[in-house]
């Protein structure tokens, strides 16, 4: 799969949103690290899956008409059996036809669990003004009460990068704090560099979101991601 096909598909569907699997393995092809994740249609294809990426697995619904999937009961995680996966694949689809009755459902993507670390999250928007810019924080609830972000406008020097990393109120945390070990920063300015490298390769993305990628002592990996691109 390449960007190209990708967005000539999703472009055949009249879809500017690049579901997670798409997303995902778009910028595993650009060098970042993403979390194993496939598209599966049935709960067969799902256990198929599950078995060759290897347990636990993590199962999400994926549909152009579900952004939050968690919101949508969308999103099962540390699923460790075939049968937690069949049950998984049901209740995951029955969840997302209530939180959205009219959802168009493309099929359930099945990855990879990954270890829990330092949530943070990577984005980029369009500014009318800027064009194309960066953006980076910490994850999860933090990062939504505190706002703690920060940004700057591509192209991006290593300077830059590591400026915005440690720009955010919250990078005692990336430091380690109470005996924590340090976040592995130079991945994480490897990551942003990666990621604004892929935008300036394709003119078409209009906005992405890495929300969140866990961070380690030694690495980071992705386990969310979307990708908006322009109408035709
Ligand atoms: P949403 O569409 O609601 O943002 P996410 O894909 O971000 O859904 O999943 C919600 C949460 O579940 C994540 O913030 C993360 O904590 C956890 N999670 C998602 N995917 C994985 C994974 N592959 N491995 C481990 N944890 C995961
Ligand atoms: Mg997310």
């Amino acid at each position: 799969m390449n960007f190209k096909s990708v967005l000539k598909q999703a472009r055949s569907e009249g879809r500017t949103l690049l579901n997670e699997v798409e997303s995902k393995q778009l910028l595993a092809a650009a060098g970042v690290s993403v979390v194993r994740t496939e598209l599966a249609t049935t709960a067969e294809q799902a256990t198929q899956l599950a078995n060759d990426i290897g347990y636990p697995v993590v199962l999400k619904i994926v549909s152009a008409d579900i952004s939050h999937k968690s919101d949508a009961g969308g999103v099962k995680v540390g699923l460790g059996s075939d049968e937690e996966i069949a049950a998984a694949f049901i209740e995951i689809v029955a969840n997302a036809k209530k939180a959205v009755p009219d959802a168009a459902i493309t099929g359930i993507a099945v990855q990879g669990m990954a270890e829990t670390g330092t949530e943070v999250i990577v984005g980029m928007t369009r500014d009318p003004q800027f064009g194309p810019v960066m953006m980076f924080g910490l994850g999860g609830v933090l990062v939504e009460v505190l706002k703690d972000v920060s940004f700057r406008v591509l192209p991006l020097t290593d300077r830059d990068v590591n400026q915005m990393v440690n720009d955010i109120k919250g990078r005692v945390i990336l430091d380690g704090v109470r005996g924590m070990q340090p976040a592995d920063k130079t991945a994480i300015c490897d990551t942003i560099m990666k990621i604004a490298r892929f935008v300036g390769d394709h003119p078409e993305i209009e906005e992405l979101d890495l929300n969140p990628l866990f961070v380690y002592a030694q690495g980071i990996i992705a386990v969310d991601a979307r990708i908006v691109v322009a109408a035709a």
